[in-house]
């Protein structure tokens, strides 16, 4: 039996989010695992502003900005072949969606970048921070270097 049963990705669409799906997904393959894709709407950069401005995202968002976010999410399910049983779209706080996530659907592994959209400047982003420290199976902080 493999180390690991069940992965969880968990992806927010920053620049090099697509190395960790990558790695994520040959984790899944060489271990026969099943995998699962998560990305929790809780606030969306405002495109073409060079400082990264960024806007609250709710339910009453305007619908034109949520469509943006559920077709790149499902773009990159679909890239993966993640069956859409396992695709998990939801609101809320990231660290707090993903730690109650991985119980529910009982994965052994949570795949996070080292940073992202909250942690440029870090080591560990605050996203992989909380979550490396709260959620009760292994993760695995894929190292994303700067651009
Ligand atoms: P951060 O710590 O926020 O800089 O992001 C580190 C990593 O946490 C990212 O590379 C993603 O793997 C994950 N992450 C951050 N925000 C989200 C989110 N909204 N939904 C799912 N995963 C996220």
């Amino acid at each position: 039996m493999s180390v690991y049963q069940h992965i969880l990705l968990a992806i927010d669409f920053s620049e090099h989010g697509i190395e960790v799906a990558s790695k994520a997904k040959s984790l899944a393959k060489t271990s026969q695992a099943d995998l699962s894709i998560v990305h929790v709407l809780d606030n969306i950069p405002m495109p073409d502003t060079s400082y990264g401005t960024i806007i609250s995202l709710t339910e009453d968002s305007d619908n034109e900005l949520l469509e943006i976010e559920k077709a790149k999410f499902m773009e990159v399910a679909d890239q993966l072949g993640v069956a859409q049983a396992n695709r998990w779209l939801i609101w809320g706080a990231p660290k707090q969606e993903i730690t109650e996530l991985v119980e529910k659907i009982q994965a052994d592994l949570i795949v996070v970048g080292s940073h992202g959209r909250h942690g440029l400047a870090l080591l560990l982003g605050s996203t992989a921070n909380a979550v490396l420290h709260h959620a009760r199976c292994d993760v695995l902080a894929v190292r994303l270097q700067d651009a």
